[in-house]
């Protein structure tokens, strides 16, 4: 059966998303589709999906009020494979506080087991790119673009890290669940995106 996969389309970049995911698709020829989803009835379809980054209190409180929320939930904790991007991984954690303002209440999925600081490397201003690796998931080198990206102080015990930069944990793995700090959209390398597609499919056959 074809492939279907999904990026979440409440804000953020998603249109970057779905054009790395089907150059992904094309490259590992797997027989698949990508759209973009919005409402619980567009997410309970999919195998896998992308959060894009974006601004997560926007996401997380757009997708609490129309129920997306919820199905996103049960579907991640049933397996479906995600690969939070940015404020998706914001939105997958379990435990945020900001740099600056510290302690915030924002909707989240609460299902990576992670203490995660939003806007860890400053501003917008302070946005970067730098060479990071992801040696575990056999990507040695990667043009990390870094947007008011958050990072990772602590990981629970069954939550693998895939990539540190400057000490700061920014890439993890939890058996479905992928969360970067970066943007792999924003670069013509499609590694990432070729890797979760196929996590996907491997979890669905
Ligand atoms: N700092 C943003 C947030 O907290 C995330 C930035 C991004 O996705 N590029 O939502």
């Amino acid at each position: 059966m074809s492939l279907n996969l999904g990026v979440l389309s409440i804000q953020g970049d998603v249109n970057e998303n779905i054009l790395s995911i089907k150059a992904a698709i094309d490259a590992l020829d797997i027989d698949g589709t990508v759209t973009s989803v919005r409402t619980p009835d567009e997410i309970s379809k999919v195998d896998g999906l992308v959060i894009p980054g974006g601004e997560s209190t926007t996401i997380g409180q757009l997708s609490l009020f129309n129920g997306a929320l919820k199905i996103l939930k049960e579907k991640i904790e049933q397996g479906m494979p995600v690969l939070g991007i940015c404020a998706g991984m914001i939105l997958l954690s379990k435990t945020v506080k900001d740099k600056v303002v510290g302690k915030i209440d924002q909707p989240l999925l609460n299902i990576l087991d992670i203490k995660l600081e939003r806007n860890s490397f400053g501003r917008q201003r302070e946005s970067f790119e730098s060479d990071i690796s992801l040696n575990s998931i056999g990507i040695p080198t990667f043009n990390g673009v870094f947007i008011r990206a958050p990072s990772i102080s602590d990981v629970g015990s069954d939550v693998e890290i895939l990539s540190k930069f400057n000490g700061k944990i920014i890439a993890v793995k939890k058996n479905n669940v992928i969360g970067v700090a970066f943007h792999p959209e924003l670069t013509s390398d499609i590694s990432l995106h070729k890797y979760f597609v196929n996590l996907t499919n491997t979890l669905k056959n």
